[in-house]
């Protein structure tokens, strides 16, 4: 039983991140205690199936002894090591090569990070760095996509295109720009994939073309977009936006820290395009949310140009956590359970179902749009599904479907416009698979 004393230390004195701080204040804190493979247990004992594995993280599930053991072995062995100047550690370095050996394409560098918003950040300064160094330092203004979240550090925040992350914190976002979603379902071209791509390739030379194409530094997409939705565009969208950027030159930063480590099918969403990006980011299911890190992926030429620009001299960035020798152990035994352990296989099952059973869903008054890919779906309510009319505030109460859900046994996303998300560990089982849907049908009746 969670006491008192803890729910008023919390309101006291912990900052929770994106909450609102005064409803946090009167709804006091939810806490989980324990979990193991798709369940966490919360404070009263109660049982609950993580649809959402935490934050679209715990991709292999809860409880692996070997990750466990991973972590405890390095830490005994040699728990810090830093990788600054020419020094380094075993882990870090077998996982770099590791993760170059699977990434799409020369994706052949990788930079370790803390986690998913400062690999973001890193990009935008290896991105201006690498203008830098090809005597072009008048591209600095970037463009991503509308719906779209990319962390919340000073410069990514602008290219997160989600007002509550800009509204209030005055920062200068002149350098960046925003196409609009390829959201299919509410797409003022139809739902035609093909009418979809040509208005974003359109869009973006458009853009391109605004701005100077001399001036534009790079643009950012997520493959899914995860927290604007669970937005997943037409089949050769992410292609199509791809060639669109090579032709103007400009740089293509595919932010995969949702979408990356099986949670999509293969081991990264690019691959289901078969596009290579110039840089990559990923996070969340690198080490399945059991340590932080983050890990950005430079092609060949990005990595090379920024070498030559330097010269001798150092690149200055990095963090004194960068390539953590823990978190290494932990992201190399998680990687060795995808594989080895069956896990990607598993989350390609369990992600058919997933999506048929989300499917059988669409019959319901309430339920307008099914969407997903593998282990990422969403689905989005409406009260009239000829008219996609938006469910109205009080059903729209994020916080309540979220409880409701919570009631039913069921962790899921309850976005704020009447949204579902789903993201389960990659080791469920069919029988808890099966329980999502019927626990959402739940939901959804108890909401009508
Ligand atoms: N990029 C994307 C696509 C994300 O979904 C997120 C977080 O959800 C981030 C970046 C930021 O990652 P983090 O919360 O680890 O800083």
């Amino acid at each position: 039983m969670l006491s008192n004393s803890l729910i008023e230390l919390d309101r006291a004195h912990l900052v929770h991140p994106v909450a609102s701080w005064q409803g946090h204040e009167a709804r006091g804190v939810r806490l989980l205690q324990s979990a193991k493979g798709a369940t966490v247990t919360d404070a009263e004992g109660r049982e609950l199936i993580d649809g959402f594995a935490g934050l679209w993280c715990v991709n292999a599930g809860y409880g692996h002894e070997s990750i466990v053991e991973a972590a405890a072995e390095q830490m005994r062995r040699l728990p810090y090591a830093t990788g600054y100047f020419d020094l380094g550690a075993e882990a870090p370095i077998r996982l770099a090569a590791a993760l170059a050996e699977r990434a799409p394409g020369d994706l052949n560098h990788i930079y370790f990070a803390l986690g998913g918003s400062d690999s973001v950040d890193s990009t935008i300064r290896f991105v201006r760095y690498y203008w830098h160094a090809k005597g072009q330092p008048g591209r600095d203004q970037f463009i991503s996509v509308a719906q779209g979240y990319h962390g919340s550090t000073t410069m990514g925040a602008g290219l997160t295109a989600l007002p509550s992350f800009h509204t209030g914190f005055g920062v200068p976002y002149e350098w960046q720009h925003k196409i609009s979603s390829h959201y299919s379902y509410r797409n003022p071209v139809g739902d035609d994939p093909e009418a979809i791509t040509a208005a974003s390739v359109a869009e973006l030379k458009a853009k391109i073309e605004e701005i100077g194409p001399e001036r534009v530094a790079a643009f950012y997409v997520e493959p899914i977009q995860g927290s604007g939705g669970v937005l997943v565009p037409p089949p050769g969208w992410v292609k199509a936006m791809r060639q669109t950027c090579r032709d103007y030159g400009v740089l293509f930063v595919a932010d995969e820290v949702i979408t990356g480590f099986g949670r999509t099918g293969p081991l990264f969403a690019c691959e289901d395009e078969g596009i290579v990006p110039d840089l990559m980011t990923t996070a969340k299911g690198l080490t399945s949310g059991y340590v932080p890190m983050g890990a950005v992926f430079m092609a060949d030429h990005v990595y090379e140009t920024i070498a030559e620009g330097a010269g001798a001299a150092a690149v200055g960035h990095g963090f004194t956590y960068s390539a953590h020798p823990v978190s290494a152990a932990v992201a190399l035994e998680v990687l060795r359970l995808y594989e080895d352990g069956g896990l990607l296989e598993n989350g390609r099952k369990m992600g058919a179902r997933l999506m048929a059973g989300l499917q059988g869903l669409a019959d319901h008054p309430l339920v307008g749009d099914v969407r997903g890919r593998g282990m990422l779906a969403a689905i989005e309510m409406v009260t009239d599904k000829a008219k996609k009319t938006p469910v109205p505030a009080e059903l729209n109460a994020a916080t309540r479907l979220f409880d409701r859900a919570w009631e039913q046994g069921l962790v899921i996303r309850a976005f704020a416009n009447g949204i579902f998300g789903y993201a389960p560990p990659l080791c469920c089982t069919e029988a808890e698979i099966d329980a999502i849907v019927e626990r959402t049908r739940k939901v959804l009746d108890l909401t009508l």
